[in-house]
């Protein structure tokens, strides 16, 4: 860019040089070149004053258009200062900025004529002028400083010899935001008034657009804050859904808690009452703010409280954890320095996941330990039945075996009714024994590859009395080449004896029983369908829950007590295996189920 002002200058010597010239010096002949000359130059001055404006607006306009395209504040900064430099021919320029929330300011770049940046030892400028610009609201131009009343007399203008000086402000939307100084320090009448309306043009068009990249910056900083607070919430929920387990879930709090509020010490507080006096579990160990009358106010409110840090003081954070209105515990943290409203307002946020998380695990713990203690109870009461159910049985056959005299057909008929009791009885017990060690982990199994078939004929040979009884039939598809089943030999056995004999139950007579197996993956499946009853629809959603029995009369007729398939699943389950059904009432059902063929795959 071309600085106008040194050709300005000569125009202006060569006017005073023919001023200057005296008539008598001037041949007779010449004097109308002269004045011809001397019209010459003044249309040539003239020319050149509109040129200069011309090009004034072409530099602005180019100028305005490289700073609309830039939201980087340094990059928009940088270009600014060196249009200013290149524009006005100085030697230095500078942009001061106003800090926020006061009326301090700093220079904020500082280049020269070569567009690079200047060190810090180069950067001193007229802190009057700049002051003087600030305080006012409009540029300042003075053409020699030295002699300039306004400033000569300042420290800077003398020490670092300042002649040249220009400074505009900076004005974004009506708001002072800072300056741009130029100034030139061996050079004398640089400036024109021309340059500084110039400067002040461009100031308003570069205030803008440092307002503009100031806010995008801002919003970009708070979006990627945003994000960044996400990630990490994320992270958390993921932490926290991988277990169920309070303790762990209460370690895992108080461990993200402490870190993101970047705490020195921070406690994780839990109550089951409802009450934070009472029966108040302190994690990682006992809390001084225990009886803080702070705890109380925060839980009443409901709200994170705030205690800036002061003289004697920490900074303490207190958050209710909260579930809904209930209140199951509180997050405290402390730290050296005061917390800010952002770190609050995010660390609210994670104690509030924090709370659903923890409150999912007590609800898990307190179901569990219902879960225990029921089968607890029932390990407890199957065990007891045992023993006279034994004797009931013992004393019905020696009775029955006339051991204590013959006994008549109705005394006989009479025995057979207490047999058959006791029998239902023991399967009873023996189920709700099953279930109950399988639930508590107490089920010890004995796996072995062993073929299908082994396992088939034994159910099929205890069974095949009751199907021939109701003539039905049993069709067998088994594969030659089909893998072994990893299983327990009695478990498996209890499970195809449990299908089979709800297909025989379930089944009118005459009916058919189908069993095939065939391989899948790594597992080998088996089916048994029979086409019999059929379950209907809104019964097959319970058809695994403990003593759900169809109200159907072909089913109320047999005995049972509706605990044979929730059996048989959880054993299929802890075989590695998986078990269902599909069935269309009237029609007939079908119930599969998995075992895996290797026992590598039953370890997963
Ligand atoms: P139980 O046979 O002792 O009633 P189960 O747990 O074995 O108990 O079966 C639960 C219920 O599922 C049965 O009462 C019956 O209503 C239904 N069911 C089971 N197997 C069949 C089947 N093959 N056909 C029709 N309904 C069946």
């Amino acid at each position: 860019m071309m600085k106008i002002n040194p050709v300005q200058a000569k125009l202006d010597a060569l006017k005073s040089l023919l001023r200057n010239l005296k008539p008598q010096q001037v041949p007779e002949g010449a004097q109308m070149d002269l004045r011809t000359a001397s019209r010459y130059l003044n249309e040539l001055a003239q020319d050149l004053e509109a040129s200069q404006d011309q090009l004034r607006l072409a530099a602005l306009y180019r100028v305005s258009q490289i700073l609309g395209t830039s939201l980087d504040l340094d990059e928009v900064i940088t270009q600014v200062m060196d249009a200013v430099i290149a524009l006005t021919g100085a030697e230095r320029g500078f942009l001061v900025l106003l800090e926020s929330g006061g009326g301090e300011w700093r220079v904020h770049a500082a280049r020269n004529f070569n567009q690079e940046s200047l060190q810090s030892q180069e950067t001193i400028i007229s802190r009057t002028v700049v002051q003087t610009v600030l305080d006012q609201g409009r540029g300042v131009l003075s053409n020699d400083a030295q002699t300039d009343p306004r400033f000569s007399e300042r420290e800077s203008v003398v020490i670092h010899a300042l002649r040249s000086i220009m400074c505009a402000p900076l004005l974004a939307r009506g708001q002072l935001i800072g300056a741009i100084y130029v100034d030139n320090r061996a050079q004398a009448g640089l400036f024109s008034d021309g340059d500084l309306e110039m400067m002040n043009a461009l100031a308003i068009q570069a205030a803008i657009a440092i307002e503009n990249a100031r806010l995008y910056t801002r919003t970009d900083q708070a979006l990627a804050r945003r994000v960044a607070e996400l990630e990490t919430l994320a992270r958390l929920d993921k932490e926290l859904n991988a277990s169920l387990e309070l303790d762990r879930m209460i370690r895992i709090v108080h461990q993200w808690t402490l870190q993101q509020a970047k705490a020195d010490r921070g406690w994780v507080l839990r109550t089951d009452s409802g009450a934070l006096d009472s029966g108040m579990a302190v994690y990682p160990d006992e809390c001084p703010y225990l009886k803080e009358p702070l705890l109380y106010q925060a839980e009443q409110m409901g709200v994170p409280k705030g205690r800036t840090a002061g003289e004697g003081l920490r900074a303490l954070l207190l958050f209710p954890l909260k579930y809904g209105e209930a209140l199951i515990g509180m997050v405290v943290l402390e730290r050296t320095e005061s917390f800010e409203k952002s770190e609050e307002d995010f660390l609210e946020h994670l104690v509030s996941r924090a709370a659903v998380a923890i409150q999912n695990a007590r609800l898990y713990q307190a179901v569990q330990q219902a879960s225990e203690a029921k089968t607890s109870f029932i390990s407890v009461v199957t065990h007891e039945l045992r023993i006279p159910m034994t004797s009931i049985k013992g004393y019905a056959d020696l009775l029955r075996q006339g051991v204590v005299g013959a006994l008549n057909e109705q005394q006989l008929s009479f025995i057979d009714i207490i047999r058959n009791n006791v029998e239902r009885m023991s399967v009873l017990v023996t189920d709700l024994s099953d279930i109950s060690k399988v639930e508590s982990g107490r089920l010890k199994l004995s796996c072995a590859l062993i073929p299908l078939k082994v396992y088939l004929d034994e159910a099929v040979r205890v069974l095949r009395p009751k199907l021939e009884a109701k003539g039905q039939s049993l069709e067998i598809d088994l594969p030659s080449d089909l893998p072994q089943v990893f299983a327990d030999y009695n478990r498996l056995i209890q499970v195809l004896s449990n299908l089979i004999s709800n297909a025989n139950k379930y089944t009118p007579a005459e009916g058919e029983i189908r069993l095939v197996a065939r391989p899948e993956g790594d597992f080998v499946r088996v089916e048994v369908s029979d086409n019999g009853i059929g379950i209907p629809p809104q019964d097959q959603a319970k058809i695994f829950t403990q003593f759900f029995r169809s109200e159907h009369p072909s089913v109320r007729n047999e005995q049972g007590w509706g605990l044979g398939l929730s059996v048989a699943r959880r054993l299929v389950e802890v075989m590695d295996g998986t078990m269902g059904f599909y069935s269309h009432e009237g029609e007939g059902s079908t119930f599969w189920f998995t075992l895996p063929t290797s026992a590598q795959e039953a370890a997963q």
